[in-house]
């Protein structure tokens, strides 16, 4: 399109889309532009769980468990055809590098903090357990635990925003290019071509929504920002047998945890890695070592193991962490909050969104929303 709007949107993750879709319903005139099509990032290769992540609280990162909790009620509310709420069995074994106390501790906090008794977590029957589990080993078996947390599937998730946003009146155009963003007389001028030609939108607002990519499209288009990100891969596999009924996590030998996911077609995901990453996003590719990785920490509890031949797809998504020197060697520990930061640019506005989780996109969305209106407010 050529013309003018309120706001651009860059990125159509679950984050550009959640915020299209609160800026549109809010009445202002938006423009996403996503150079792939929606939900092609990291958004359509996560874990794809709705969850307020259990083992964060390890970190002591309360404030945010608490919130994704909140978030994940409202995602089950608001989209309950895409969030369901299933059980996730946690096996604890003599050799677990967290006796089960401090299972049951941290699950006990989880209970608590999403406020939903519905939904309270529970011991469960080691015997029970391993009837329905068959394919996982029995012994050494100390303790077994349910609770709940959302499942989704990610990419029809980030559609379903971005069609929410289109009917709210926003324009989505997929497979665009931005040639160059110019900043002239309070407003920035994003010109990009498609399918269809060579466009020019004038704007005061844009929203750099890039996962990823954002340190790429900051130095690109010469934008401003006040944080850089560090770039944390992860990986899934999938396995062409049905190992579980249900979800399950499970611990490693290295203290972090991994799950195994029933996923459609009588499959299995297993996920996932952590690996810091030092090159451009587009360039990133599977390790072979962290597939490695993953088959060891599943066949470790698999009463029949499976081989790299039961694996028939492997995705990769990219963790945009906000950089923190200190924690800069250990990915697990890095926060997993998200930040807003609006940066005045000669007149205009722009709002880099660093980080957050699938789960927490409204919630982000509607903070963006709130600090725009103040700043509009305050001038
Ligand atoms: C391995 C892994 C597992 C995860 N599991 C979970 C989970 O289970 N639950 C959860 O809540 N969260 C999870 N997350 C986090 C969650 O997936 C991300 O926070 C979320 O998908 C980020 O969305 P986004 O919109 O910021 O980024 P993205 O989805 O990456 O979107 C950015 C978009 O910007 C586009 N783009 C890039 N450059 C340009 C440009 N120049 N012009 C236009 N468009 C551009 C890209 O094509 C892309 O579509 C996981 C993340 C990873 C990596």
């Amino acid at each position: 399109m050529n013309g003018s709007c309120d706001a651009v949107v860059l990125g159509g993750g679950v984050n550009g889309c959640a915020i299209a879709r609160e800026l549109s319903r809010d009445g202002m005139k938006v423009v996403l532009l996503e150079r792939g099509t929606i939900g092609c990032g990291t958004s359509s290769n996560s874990s794809k769980l709705i969850h307020g992540g259990l083992r964060y609280l390890e970190n002591g990162q309360f404030g945010l468990v608490r919130e994704s909790l909140k978030e994940r009620k409202r995602l089950a509310e608001l989209y309950p055809d895409l969030v369901k709420m299933v059980p996730f069995y946690l096996p604890v074994y003599n050799d677990s590098l967290r006796p089960w106390w401090v299972i049951r501790l941290g699950l006990m906090f989880y209970d608590v903090f999403s406020r939903q008794p519905l939904y309270r977590s529970r011991r469960v029957n080691k015997r029970d357990f391993s009837s329905r589990f068959r394919d996982i080993k029995a012994s050494g078996l100390s303790q077994v635990y349910v609770y709940y947390d959302g499942k989704t599937n990610d990419l029809e998730l980030t559609r379903r925003l971005a069609l929410d946003a289109r009917d709210s009146g926003c324009i989505v155009r997929e497979k665009c290019k931005v040639e160059d963003i110019i900043v002239a007389g309070g407003k920035l001028e994003i010109k990009y071509t498609d399918d269809g030609g060579k466009y020019s939108v004038e704007t005061p607002l844009l929203i750099n929504a890039t996962g990823p990519w954002i340190d790429e499209v900051n130095e690109r288009y010469g934008l401003p920002h006040n944080y850089r990100i560090t770039k944390v891969s992860g990986i899934h596999i999938v396995v062409n047998r049905e190992l579980v009924p249900d979800c399950m996590f499970l611990q490693t030998q290295n203290k972090r945890i991994f799950f195994m996911i029933p996923w459609e077609g009588r499959k299995t995901i297993i996920g996932t890695t952590e690996r810091v990453e030092d090159g451009r996003c587009d360039e990133i590719k599977v390790n072979e070592d962290d597939v490695d990785y993953l088959l060891d920490c599943a066949n470790r509890y698999l009463k029949t193991p499976i081989e790299r031949q039961d694996i028939c797809d492997t995705f990769l998504g990219i963790r945009p962490l906000i950089r923190d020197k200190k924690a800069a060697k250990d990915a697990t520990s890095m926060s997993r909050e998200y930040k807003i930061d609006v940066v005045e640019c000669r007149g205009a506005r722009v709002v880099h969104v660093y980080g957050g989780k699938l789960t927490t996109c409204l919630g982000m969305a509607e903070k963006v929303r709130r600090q725009i209106q103040d700043m509009d407010d305050s001038k």
